[in-house]
């Protein structure tokens, strides 16, 4: 199993001013090829940190991938760091050309790049450029004691696109040893899942992540394509309920199932303020399906739009399975679909009562067949209640499509 380590630079990552993605981005992906990733390390914009990087690394795995420091600012040390590190001078390299030709239309955009190529098409001598496709910034790579290391810009879309660019093993070939799979189970703790498939989670041979997040437990299993087969159908024997093959998500269940039934879909939206849509959106091919979702966060909102009656919201409060069955049957009126979710609750830190804590989420699933309500007391601060309610709302709706 080829082995890797990842890299990231940047003080903005250290500090949590900005979540860190491109070694999460490989590290997915070498999971999914089967390399065995070794160490994800987040460092400085230092030099020194740099080198004391490479120190640590080369020689000892087959692929070392840093991101970031390569701009044209006066915190990019990346070049610096393995000129000095190869012991070796900097040259201007004519790669830099065909990354400007982008914007020879341009003039604005021409000039600064001009302007940024002293620092940005600077290799040292002992290693190589790379094209960046998206951006302005040549990535490096070198090869040193039995490593290969790739230095790219940090900037995550430019990252993706030249790791895919360099390493088109790690993304087109398939692994005639090696397999992975992914499977949804809904409304099962995770405790009751691993004791019901005892010879899957003790298979030495297998690698299986448990992993929960209200409704859903995901189960990745990697290993051997035949042994991988076998545990999946062990599971979904077990499991008839769980998502369809395939579906990496809820919301991509929903899409599947709605088209399977040439079925319509809609949301009315209080409390999750347009994220049951926004997951459903984010799929491609959502509109074959996928009418809207309204965001109806004031009473008013939900009486003139979903036509919420004003009687519910003074006797039961907008917070109430009542209410949110009113605005499901709205959304399936006003979006004229098939089916229609709902949600409305007190996502928090204030706003709770002793009869309606931070946290109570009433959701409504309506359709021809008529309308199911439930409440529920979702842990977490604002956003994970939120996030908790979007699911859930998604199963619901997956569950009454699938019927
Ligand atoms: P480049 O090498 O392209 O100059 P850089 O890291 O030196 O990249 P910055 O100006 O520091 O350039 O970062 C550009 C943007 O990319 C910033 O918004 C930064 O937060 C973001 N970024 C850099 N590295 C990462 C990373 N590993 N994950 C997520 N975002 C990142
Ligand atoms: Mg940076």
């Amino acid at each position: 199993m080829p082995s890797a380590v990842l890299a990231a630079i940047g003080d903005e990552l250290l500090s949590g001013a900005r979540l860190e993605k491109n070694c999460n981005f490989m590290a997915k992906n070498f999971h999914n090829r089967g390399w065995e990733l070794k160490r994800v390390e987040i460092i400085s914009d230092e030099e020194d940190e740099i080198i004391n990087l490479f120190s640590r690394w080369v020689g000892k795995v087959d692929l070392l991938i840093i991101s970031g420091g390569l701009g044209p600012t006066h915190d990019d040390k990346t070049r610096y760091a393995i000129s000095k590190y190869l012991g070796c001078d900097l040259y201007s390299d004519s790669l830099y050309d065909k990354v400007v030709e982008r914007v020879k239309n341009d003039p604005r955009r021409l000039e600064y790049t001009e302007r940024c190529r002293d620092p940005q098409a600077m290799i040292p001598k002992l290693a190589a450029p790379i094209f960046n496709p998206v951006g302005f910034a040549l990535g490096i790579k070198f090869e040193k004691d039995g490593t290969k290391v790739l230095a790219l810009p940090g900037v995550p879309m430019e990252y993706e696109a030249m790791t895919r660019q360099e390493l088109p093993e790690i993304f087109s070939r398939e692994n005639k040893n090696y397999a992975w799979t992914s499977i949804i189970i809904l409304d099962v703790p995770e405790m009751t899942i691993a004791n019901k498939i005892p010879e899957v989670v003790n298979n030495k041979n297998l690698h299986v992540s448990i992993l929960p997040a209200f409704p859903q437990v995901e189960l990745i299993i990697r290993g051997q394509p035949l042994q991988v087969e076998d545990a999946e159908r062990i599971i979904r024997k077990q499991f008839p309920d769980s998502l369809p093959r395939g579906c990496t998500s809820i919301a991509e269940a929903v899409l599947f199932e709605a088209k399977a039934k040439s079925v319509k879909v809609s949301c009315a939206e209080s409390c999750t303020g347009g994220l049951v849509g926004a997951s459903l959106t984010n799929i491609a091919g959502s509109s074959e399906v996928f009418n809207g979702s309204a965001v109806t966060y004031s009473n008013e909102a939900k009486m003139k739009i979903l036509g919420v009656s004003e009687a519910t919201l003074k006797n039961l409060g907008a917070v109430s399975e009542q209410c949110a069955a009113e605005m499901a049957e709205g959304a399936l009126r006003v979006y004229d679909s098939d089916f229609a979710v709902s949600t409305t609750g007190i996502a928090g830190p204030d706003g709770g009562t002793e009869l309606k804590p931070v946290g109570t989420v009433c959701f409504g699933v309506a359709s021809k067949a008529g309308t199911k309500t439930f409440t529920k007391k979702l842990p977490g601060g604002r956003s994970e209640v939120r996030l908790r309610a979007v699911r859930f709302a998604l199963s619901e709706l997956w569950k009454e499509i699938r019927k």
